[in-house]
């Protein structure tokens, strides 16, 4: 028997659907269209209607979902996009890309994610745009990013990658901003068998710029002409197919993720670890399970020793990033990220788990803290 527990089971949820996979697969196989078919049309459609929201783009990825959104807002040098530093580096990486520049605010201790209160004293006359990210699962503040946003005249991208399903004061995220992005990597909770994105927007000039910016910039009406300089990123049929199956699992496997959680925060109490807050009126969907405590390398190290998956999230906050030294940022400016970034770490999470391997988890845990 192996004694190993990882950080997530990608083979675990396979197994379960295999069958309604390898027909979806197979049946893209034999169809023939491989490219922009009725696989990723439909899929479009229906994670549209699963967001609120009148259009879906499929693309490469969910970075390009972000990139290609900034870039259809002609986005590029002398502007500014506000957005948190505690996230993955694609978030801020895009803004860099089209020449703009990324405009870090601290974060809330609680939820991780943007501290709103602080969002005022980061806007200038170059700021175009706010990208709040749901980091983790937990949708951010969205009233007071939209409110801000407007009262400033900016427009809001919602960095979805980490909450498709998630909500805000009952409704699902994804239709608060101008347009919100989702990421089908394997590992997100609506997650692939290989890359893929896509951005979700009510506004009909927005999409038909994307549709056009990920096929070169081609023009609506003719194959050769082009009307932009564009991009080739499209999402292909065969993940659109296997994800179909999957979006129709994803309630399930998201309500099963927030059962695990709250068994670990039950396993975890009287312990010196922080365990996550679900703030009010939100619904979080656990893409990851973040503890955090003050012996994070060490509580690493230990659990891996235990054969326990692991990983720091995120060890170095963007704002301090080697790449981003040009933009003169200081130990010191952002304490709140920095600060989690130094004591925040995730545990094994996903919709298979079971509660004795929690349990053995968080005796690892337990043990780590007794010795
Ligand atoms: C995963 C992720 C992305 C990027 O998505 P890819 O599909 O890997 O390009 C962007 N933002 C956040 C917050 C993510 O977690």
């Amino acid at each position: 028997m192996t004694n190993h527990t990882p950080l997530l089971d990608l083979k675990a949820q396979y197994r379960e659907i295999r069958e309604e996979i390898q027909k979806a697969v197979m049946g893209v196989l034999e169809g023939g269209r491989y490219i922009l078919g009725p696989e990723v049309k439909s899929l479009e459609e229906e994670v549209a209607a699963y967001s609120g929201t009148r259009y879906g783009i499929g693309v490469a990825n969910g970075t390009d979902a972000l990139l290609l959104t900034l870039d259809a807002w002609g986005i590029g040098p002398g502007d500014e996009v506000i957005t948190t530093p505690f996230t993955f580096f694609a978030t801020a990486e895009v803004i860099s890309k089209l020449g703009a520049r990324p405009v870090f605010v601290d974060i809330d201790p609680e939820t991780c994610n943007l501290d709103v209160s602080l969002l005022e004293n980061h806007v200038s006359e170059k700021t175009k745009a706010v990208i709040p990210v749901h980091i983790f699962g937990q949708p951010a503040n969205l009233d007071e990013v939209t409110a801000f946003a407007e009262k400033h005249g900016l427009r809001v991208l919602e960095d979805a990658a980490q909450a498709i399903g998630a909500e805000y004061k009952g409704r699902r995220i994804g239709s608060f901003g101008d347009a919100a992005t989702y990421s089908f990597f394997p590992t997100k909770n609506l997650g692939g068998y290989g890359d893929g994105g896509m951005v979700v927007t009510d506004d009909a000039q927005l999409a038909e710029t994307l549709k056009s910016l990920r096929v070169h910039g081609r023009s609506p009406h003719s194959k050769y002409h082009n009307a932009l300089i564009g991009y080739n990123s499209r999402l292909d049929e065969l993940q659109a197919a296997a994800l179909r199956v999957k979006l129709q699992y994803l309630d399930r496997w998201n309500e099963a993720r927030r059962e695990r959680a709250r068994v670990y925060n039950r396993l975890l109490e009287g312990l010196p670890v922080t365990t996550p807050v679900e703030a009010e009126d939100r619904k979080h969907i656990y893409h990851l399970y973040i503890i955090q405590t003050e012996e994070r390398d060490g509580l690493m190290e230990h659990l891996k020793s235990r054969g326990i998956g692991t990983a720091a999230y995120y060890p170095v906050p963007l704002h301090l990033q080697e790449v981003y030294r040009d933009l003169g940022y200081r130990e010191g400016d952002l304490p709140v990220a920095e600060e989690i970034c130094r004591r925040s770490m995730a545990l094994p999470l996903y919709p298979e788990l079971d509660e004795a391997t929690q349990m053995r988890v968080v005796e690892a845990v337990k043990q780590f803290f007794d010795s």
